[in-house]
């Protein structure tokens, strides 16, 4: 039988808090082979004992023991701070994770706003080449950015995205009445972001390379939509929106704004796509201003939705449903974190998954 051996990068703050939550439910989820987790290092904390964030030994033990992993949140400082660089971004650079998908679904029957949308992020480039440079100049100092859009990511994205949008449709359609209810009407679609009405070089060719994509897909409606009013859309008619795919930094800033539709940060999963690799990762950070509180209050969902998108990647879609209706049923009854009104811990919300499960 085959083995699942998990690497779980549980980094900073509330990373530490969440992440065991995803280990126990993995534990626990019957239809998957009894996996073995490796805990694996990186973060601030890291880099403040040892000099260095991500260790060569974790992307090493990644690549060579293991099947899939898991990340938590990392802190990354605001200011600049010698020799440290974001360790998640270098991970989905070194490992080739060219794809985000962030699925942001209200839950049936429990919240007033039915959204069903999920955000595919390009996840190598755009800003996040981070080659930055900053010039003394006699009118005081002038930075630059790099930001870099290529056609080969634009095109494996843009691949993604339609693929998502064929399947999402075809567990819509099997909803039936929720879905018209939703005020979804029709077929696949794919939305791109962008904003080539400006930057029609570097956004042009992603509209352009996701656009040749669409030819391949003649049953997926495209769309596009410019980003800024994407965002209008998104607080005005969210419901209608179904697959957005977007270059790096949109996509960052689209995911935690729709988190805010579905009620918490705390609920959004995500998994970092690769052709060799996937790592589920929740969408919110390392919440300093939670972290650290004993219990723990920091919401395990977003978490536990991740391994259970993890899974799905891998092709274990059966156990992966299992675990999202567990989830929906505790969050129906109420039994939630703070962040939506509740008042139990990480780890009670946890044990009633568990339960579910
Ligand atoms: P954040 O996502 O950490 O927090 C934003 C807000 O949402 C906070 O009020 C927080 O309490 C709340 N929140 C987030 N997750 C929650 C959860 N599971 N349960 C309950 N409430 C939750 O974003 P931020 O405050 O802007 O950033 C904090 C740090 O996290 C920064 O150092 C940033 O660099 C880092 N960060 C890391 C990642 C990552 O590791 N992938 C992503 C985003 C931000
Ligand atoms: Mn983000």
């Amino acid at each position: 039988a085959k083995t699942l051996r998990i690497g779980m990068i549980a980094g900073d703050g509330i990373g530490r808090n969440v992440l065991p939550a995803a280990q126990r439910v993995l534990e626990a989820v019957p239809g998957i082979p009894k996996p073995t987790f490796v805990a694996l290092d990186a973060g601030f904390e890291h880099f403040q004992k040892t000099g260095t964030a991500l260790p060569k030994e974790t992307v090493d033990t990644l690549k060579s023991e293991c099947t899939a992993a898991m990340f938590g949140a990392v802190s990354s400082p605001s200011h600049k701070v010698a020799g440290y660089s974001s360790p998640i971004v270098a991970l989905r650079k070194e490992m080739d994770l060219y794809a985000n998908v962030r699925p942001v679904k209200s839950v049936e029957g429990h919240d007033p706003r039915m959204v069903d949308m999920t955000i595919v992020r390009e996840n190598t480039e755009c800003l996040y080449v981070k080659q930055e440079t900053i010039e003394d100049t006699p009118q005081g100092r002038v930075a630059r950015a790099t930001r870099q859009i290529s056609e080969r990511a634009s095109t494996r994205i843009g691949r993604m995205a339609f693929e998502i949008a064929l399947a999402a449709a075809q567990v819509k359609q099997q909803r039936g009445a929720a879905a018209s209810a939703y005020g979804w009407t029709g077929g696949p679609t794919v939305t791109i972001v962008h904003k080539s009405n400006v930057l029609s070089v570097t956004d042009g060719l992603f509209r352009e390379s996701v656009r040749k994509v669409a030819a391949e897909y003649p049953n997926v409606e495209v769309n596009e939509q410019i980003v800024d009013s994407l965002v209008y859309r998104l607080f005005r008619e969210p419901e209608k929106l179904s697959t957005l795919v977007c270059p790096n930094l949109y996509g960052d800033i689209v995911s935690d704004g729709a988190a805010a539709l579905v009620g918490s940060l705390g609920l959004v999963p995500s998994v970092n796509v690769g052709d060799s690799f996937i790592m589920g990762e929740p969408v919110h950070g390392s919440a300093p201003d939670i972290a650290d509180r004993v219990p723990s209050i920091a919401n395990p969902i977003a978490s536990i939705r991740s391994a259970a998108l993890m899974l799905e990647f891998m092709g274990y879609v059966e156990p992966a449903a299992k675990i999202y209706d567990a989830v929906d049923s505790a969050i129906r009854a109420g039994h939630v974190t703070p962040d939506l009104g509740g008042k139990l811990s990480t780890d009670e919300v946890t044990d009633v998954v568990l339960k579910a499960l």
